[in-house]
């Protein structure tokens, strides 16, 4: 008998820029900032996967146009409502845009261009990252069946940047505070001490260095690479760069 696998099916799209506008502004912890998106022409968005990224257009501040990813946190075509979280740091256009952000003001994306869905016989889910991965770690959290398990092991700078996460899935957080975002030892420290039964589905993203280390760590535990998904979802020391496949 073969051993299970999960499936991860790809789904493309027609990629489409829109042109919204900033409907609300939260600052949900003191490093994070929500922003709520809306317009005519958020009509006929999709976004079907958990950890689906969207192109979100900034001034560069020399004249001209950046583009950076941010996950779509929350899509409700009702209210024609689009959430995104961004966790603030020192520098980047997208970071600048989205702290000088006040409501009225325009904002432009496109995408999601395409999702990746990881289904098939996942026993329990492992989900680890930083404060970039926690919008698609807590949307994956809240999408879950009810009653699958899941643990989130989320590295962030203190206790007032942790979230509270409701959720119908049976969710354990464990939360690693750290200064340093491409320090990797507290989160290896905990992953250490995590169990990892088979058909446990790990995902990771975080900063690449430390995403790396993580996803070795796994390997080097036997846990199969069928059964984990690693992304850099930002490179220390350069802008607009990510490693989606590790
Ligand atoms: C698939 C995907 C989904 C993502 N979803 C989100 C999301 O929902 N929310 C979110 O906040 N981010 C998310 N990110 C990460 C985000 O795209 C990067 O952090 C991006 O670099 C931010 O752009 P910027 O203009 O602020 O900084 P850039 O101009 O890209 O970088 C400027 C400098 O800041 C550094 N830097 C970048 N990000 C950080 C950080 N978080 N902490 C410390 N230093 C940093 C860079 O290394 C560089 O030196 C996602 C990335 C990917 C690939």
């Amino acid at each position: 008998m073969t051993a299970p696998t999960p499936i991860i099916t790809r789904q493309r799209f027609e990629v489409k820029r829109r042109k919204l506008t900033v409907l609300a502004r939260e600052e949900i912890s003191p490093q994070m900032l929500r922003l709520v998106l809306g317009g005519p022409e958020l009509v006929g968005f999709a976004s079907p996967g958990s950890d689906d990224h969207i192109k979100l257009f900034v001034p560069d501040g020399a004249g001209g146009q950046a583009m950076r990813d941010y996950t779509p946190r929350a899509y409700d075509p009702k209210r024609g409502t689009l959430t995104v979280d961004f966790a603030l740091h020192e520098a980047g256009p997208a970071t600048a845009w989205a702290r000088g952000a006040q409501i009225g003001d325009p904002a432009e994306i496109g995408g999601p261009r395409g999702a990746q869905l990881i289904d098939g016989p996942i026993a329990r889910w492992l989900l680890i990252g930083d404060e970039t991965a926690l919008p698609a770690i807590a949307r994956r959290i809240e999408e879950l069946a009810l009653g699958t398990p899941v643990t989130s092991l989320v590295a962030v700078q203190g206790p007032a940047e942790e979230q509270k996460i409701t959720s119908q899935a049976e969710h354990v957080a464990l939360w690693v505070h750290r200064t340093d975002p491409t320090d990797a030892s507290g989160l290896l420290a905990a992953l250490a001490r995590i169990a990892l039964p088979e058909q446990t589905f790990v995902w990771i993203a975080a900063e690449a260095g430390v995403a790396k280390a993580l996803r070795a760590a796994l390997t080097e535990r036997g846990h199969p690479t069928a059964w984990l998904k690693a992304a850099g979802y930002w490179v220390a020391g350069a802008a607009d760069r990510s490693e989606k496949e590790l």
